[in-house]
């Protein structure tokens, strides 16, 4: 058996052009994303995030703040973004420097410009099955398991990882899909005898090819979200040749990767028909 290889590369592109297509029907929708400090990594990842909001049409604002910017200037210009018209999503770069709270950052944007999904609101909606904006890593892993027509309801879903922007939104969506869902994490003893059982085996550990081949369910679809950087090159947490065990496998690169940033975009979209809807945005003129 040799696994049907999720192609995440072509799926995100036609979630952009979904996403440009709703934008010149809007009008207008702008992203406003804050980088404070000059990380090199934040720095690629603030460039890539530009410059997709652009090729869709998107009026992206790129704010950049010095590195020893006091917690309160932040939090001031946040509350500016959220009472500007002109932005529909705000992003704040993570990590933020020492000095600065990450959570006070996160909760002070405005939870209908949160186009990360990470405002607690936005999070306890999830969890209580309520319209939300869901991180875009999670929500661009059910759009892949939709397009593959992988069925959910049923199935055992396991997660390894429980961060709070991929392991437990992941596993929240899978449960509402009506999945039975076991979240593994550090501590998890015998690793291998839930994945094993997973119909839908989701990785997000950030440990090189933390799960082995044999670990993998003969069938299984192998959602692989881990992201190791070695010398040779980017890594998943699935050794590839889970492959010969999977029906379905993401690649790394080229699998959930592109389909995240491509997910923001699309939040940026919905937040900004959310604020038109509720009357809080003045129609593009
Ligand atoms: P994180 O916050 O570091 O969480 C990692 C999780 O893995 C934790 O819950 C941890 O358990 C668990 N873990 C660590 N070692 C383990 C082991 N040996 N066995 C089982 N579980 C273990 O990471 P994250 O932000 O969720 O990201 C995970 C990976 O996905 C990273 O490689 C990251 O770069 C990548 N990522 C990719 C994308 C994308 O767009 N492709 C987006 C986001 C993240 P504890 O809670 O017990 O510590």
């Amino acid at each position: 058996m040799s696994a049907t290889i999720i192609d995440g590369k072509e799926l995100a592109a036609r979630v952009r052009a979904e996403v440009a297509a709703e934008v010149a029907e809007l009008g207008h929708v702008g992203l406003a994303t804050v980088l404070v400090g000059d990380d090199p990594a934040s720095d690629v990842y603030i460039r890539g995030k530009q410059k997709a909001a652009e090729a869709v049409g998107i009026d992206a604002r790129d704010v950049r703040l010095p590195a020893n910017t006091p917690e309160a200037e932040l939090l001031a210009l946040l509350a500016d973004l959220n009472a500007d018209d002109g932005v529909d999503g705000i992003l704040v770069q993570l990590p933020l420097p020492s000095h600065i709270t990450e959570a006070k950052a996160i909760e002070t944007v405005d939870p209908g410009k949160d186009v990360d999904g990470f405002h607690p609101l936005n999070a306890g909606r999830l969890y209580l099955g309520r319209p939300a904006l869901v991180p875009g890593t999670p929500l661009g892993i059910m759009r892949m398991l939709a397009e593959y027509e992988i069925e959910t309801t049923g199935a055992r879903a396991v997660v390894v990882g429980r961060s709070n922007i991929v392991g437990k939104p992941i596993a929240h969506l899978l449960l509402q899909a009506n999945a039975t869902v076991t979240i593994c994490h550090s501590r998890t003893e015998e690793l291998e005898r839930h994945t094993l059982d997973a119909d839908i085996l989701v990785a997000a550990v950030g440990r090189l090819h933390v799960i082995r081949a044999e670990m993998v369910k003969v069938g299984a679809t192998v959602i692989d979200v881990g992201m190791n950087r070695t010398g040779e090159g980017l890594f998943g947490d699935v050794d590839p040749a889970a492959a010969e065990r999977a029906a379905y496998l993401t690649p790394v690169p080229g699998g959930v990767g592109p389909m995240t940033i491509a997910m923001v975009l699309k939040n940026t979209v919905t937040a900004a028909r959310a604020r038109r809807a509720s009357g809080l945005a003045k129609p593009a003129r």
